[in-house]
């Protein structure tokens, strides 16, 4: 096997990874990279191009191995075997996965440390049917910039044994790890994580990255976009299509850990963050705070909710930053910033059916598309970010 323009190639052919089928992740398996990347814009083409001209996807030089975010499930085959991987598409059956082709290395190597770790240290996998065991998930991230990585155990019993042993022999073997968490999840849902805060075993609790020339401190339940080569190429565009120049009003919509609103703070008046989940909203200040940030705040509420009392109470905004989760964004939010009348927003999607609905919505209220564009954050799967510059249509000769 070898690597090919970013593919790995077995005499010339793409290779298929041997889980997609089952694990599903991956649509585009199979495919060479540069296929994957036309594909793409032919899609973004048909959903976006009444819109103005799609510009080319933004693809990376390396597409193997980008996600720094790696979240396996456990179990235990019938010779003891401790194996994991994700659940087959539409179930809740683990695959055993070695060797992914899209996470991160040195997140693998430690999924294999602590599959070894469990055997020797007894530690007993959950079994959901009987609601017994410990082991259920681990979530593993690691700062781009930094190196440094956060472990998450999930158990799905309350009753945790004493984990001092397991813990010491998996840091000394992985020095990288900074820190490790425990979390409580019983449930029966899909998600990763439970509800409740999680214990923390070792280390402060969070890892940190470096984006944009700012520092940025991540929890493990705050979003954090999984491509860091990407996210850099992706945020200096939005940035670059909000015309900043010192003095304007800026919102940062559905900010997360705050880190378009910082990225941007210096290039503005004064920024403003609003963002649902408390703990993103707490790594946010800290993120502001840290950088020495003076002119930026940010809000915990839902961001709908957020813009329509702000339009009520006056507020103007010169720029609005939004990028919403894959289910787009409300007439709540949207009509609100319409009120508010900035000259420009700039719409960061991670979905371009909602993006296509969502700017239908700006387009027949007073603002109009200027510039279009895809960068590539998720390759080997069918999903793609795009960056949108909106212009109000009365300001829209004005602006270049
Ligand atoms: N801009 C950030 C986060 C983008 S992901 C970044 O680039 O890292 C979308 C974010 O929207 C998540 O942090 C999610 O918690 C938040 N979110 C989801 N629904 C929301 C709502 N109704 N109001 C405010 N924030 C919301």
């Amino acid at each position: 096997m070898s690597e090919e323009n970013g593919h790995k190639t077995i005499n010339g052919k793409a290779e298929k990874c041997p889980y997609s089928k089952a694990c599903g992740g991956c649509d585009l398996q199979g495919s060479r990279y540069k296929r994957q990347l036309s594909k793409k814009q032919k899609l973004l083409n048909e959903l976006l191009g009444e819109f103005g001209e799609v510009r080319p996807v933004i693809g990376m030089s390396d597409p193997l191995h980008y996600r720094n975010k790696v979240h396996h499930a456990f179990k235990r085959d019938r010779s003891g075997n401790v194996l994991s991987g994700p659940y087959e598409k539409g179930s809740h059956w683990v695959i055993n996965v070695d060797d992914c082709m899209i996470e991160d290395e040195a997140c693998q190597c430690i999924i294999h440390t602590i599959r070894r770790l469990t055997k020797s240290c007894r530690i007993k996998i959950y079994n959901e049917d009987t609601d017994e065991g410990i082991l259920r998930h681990v979530l593993i991230r690691r700062g781009f910039s930094t190196g440094e990585i956060m472990v998450v155990l999930v158990s799905g019993s309350r009753k945790v044994p004493d984990l001092k042993r397991f813990i010491s022999q998996l840091v000394m073997i992985h020095p990288e790890i900074t820190t490790v968490l425990l979390n409580i999840n019983h449930g029966k849902s899909s998600m990763i994580l439970g509800p409740d805060r999680e214990k923390l075993l070792y280390g402060p609790g969070y890892i940190k990255d470096i984006l944009c020339g700012k520092t940025f401190r991540i929890s493990a339940k705050s979003f954090y976009q999984v491509n860091p080569v990407q996210t850099a190429v992706l945020y200096s565009t939005a940035i670059s299509f909000a015309g900043l120049t010192g003095i304007e009003t800026v919102f940062d919509a559905y900010c997360g850990i705050g880190t378009i609103g910082i990225c941007a703070s210096d290039h503005a008046g004064n920024v403003i963050g609003v963002e649902l989940n408390p703990d993103a909203v707490r790594d946010a200040n800290i993120n502001a705070e840290e950088n020495g940030i003076k002119n930026i705040k940010f809000y915990n509420d839902d961001a709908g909710r957020f813009m329509r009392r702000m339009a009520k109470e006056g507020q103007t905004a010169d720029v609005v930053f939004m990028d919403p989760p894959r289910s787009g964004s409300t007439k709540e939010f949207m009509s609100a910033v319409i009120d508010m009348a900035p000259s420009r927003v700039v719409y960061v999607s991670c979905d371009p059916e909602t993006l296509a609905r969502d700017l239908k919505y700006f387009t027949a209220h007073s603002y109009r598309v200027k510039k279009i564009q895809p960068v590539d954050m998720f390759p080997f799967t069918r999903h793609v970010e795009v960056a949108v510059q909106l212009l109000r249509t009365n300001d829209a000769a004005f602006v270049k």
